[in-house]
């Protein structure tokens, strides 16, 4: 499959760089590609700046540092004006769809803003375009009449990709698509995006917290934790030989339906550290069973540990032969 997006040392902060210990790091070079056709999950706890990566790449925030190439392009140095074709091409599907919809328009409106604005389609064409993507994602193509309120959470979240699909995009970032839906109606969703996918191509960035979510959606997965990626593999390797103790631990808090199911598995011990004030060497030493003197001090490097499966652990053959007895290391 060939690359469509490659994110190169992004790095992002907040806060005053002048006044020590304001400075909060969002993104802390971070690395990664998306392949055609591909979808890429983005998951790890809140605050990991996940939907910080999210909006960078989709140009809504500038980075400290680091490319974004696309189509040859390293967004990060065009121009408002320069970065508007590219716009295009880079669509987002939101959380929460009632909030990213304006009350006061039409279905029929709401969508044809986006040929407006990017001259895809004229007024004779408008409503065939607009029936066409409503009937895409599953809806009545007669709707178009009718107002955001009429419609139900799983139903606006249609609307919303029908939006994002009306530009013809190549990579859609969906932060959270889900997470605000019915278990029963985020399956339909989910389905739904897989369906467009294949029809069309397109390459997604799926970011969520929902490790069931991400399973169901990847072909490949990004672990955040503090700003930084932690593990990069294939979906089927990361639920099968998760290589980083806190993919380890993200797992093992994922419920599990056997009876005498124990937990004798390390879980994730403590809270996320402020990303104000992170801890020195391996950010996530405070909470790891497998913690030594090494990870307070080093930070570990994202490491190819075979087959395109990257990890950054000093101690990453060590996961997976956890013993109760360690868990006490925080
Ligand atoms: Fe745990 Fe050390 Fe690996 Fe960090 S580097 S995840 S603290 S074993």
């Amino acid at each position: 499959m060939s690359t469509v997006l490659e994110v190169k040392n992004l790095r992002k902060t907040f806060g005053s760089h002048r006044r020590k210990g304001q400075q909060l790091i969002a993104v802390d070079d971070i690395s990664f590609t998306l392949a055609a056709g591909e979808t890429l999950g983005l998951v790890g706890e809140s605050g990991c700046g996940k939907s910080t990566t999210g909006k960078i790449i989709l140009s809504l925030l500038k980075p400290d540092s680091g490319q974004i190439l696309f189509d040859g392009q390293d967004l990060t140095r065009l121009s408002q004006r320069e970065l508007k074709p590219y716009r295009r091409k880079l669509q987002m599907v939101f959380q929460d769809p009632f909030s990213a919809l304006n009350p006061r328009q039409t279905i029929g409106e709401i969508l044809t803003e986006p040929l407006k604005i990017h001259q895809l389609s004229d007024r004779k064409s408008n409503h065939k375009r607009v029936t066409q993507l409503l009937e895409q994602v599953g809806l009545d193509g007669e709707t178009l009449h009718r107002y955001p309120h009429e419609f139900s959470g799983g139903q606006r979240q249609r609307i919303g990709i029908a939006r994002a699909l009306a530009v013809e995009p190549q990579i859609i970032v969906a932060d959270e698509p889900v997470s605000a839906l019915d278990l029963s109606i985020q399956a339909q969703i989910l389905n739904l995006l897989s369906d467009i996918q294949q029809q069309q191509g397109l390459s997604y960035l799926f970011i969520a917290h929902d490790l069931a979510v991400i399973e169901h959606i990847s072909d490949r997965v990004a672990v955040m934790y503090l700003g930084r990626i932690v593990e990069l593999t294939s979906v089927k390797t990361l639920y099968s030989q998760p290589g980083h103790p806190y993919t380890e631990a993200l797992l093992n808090a994922i419920p599990k339906p056997e009876p005498g199911h124990k937990g004798q598995k390390p879980h994730i011990q403590g809270e996320v550290p402020s990303p104000l004030a992170p801890p020195p060497g391996c950010h996530f030493h405070p909470r790891c069973p497998y913690a030594e003197a090494i990870c307070r001090q080093t930070q570990p490097r994202l490491t190819d540990l075979g087959q395109q499966h990257l990890v950054a652990c000093h101690f990453s053959h060590k996961v997976g032969r956890f013993s109760p007895s360690m868990a006490d290391n925080s």
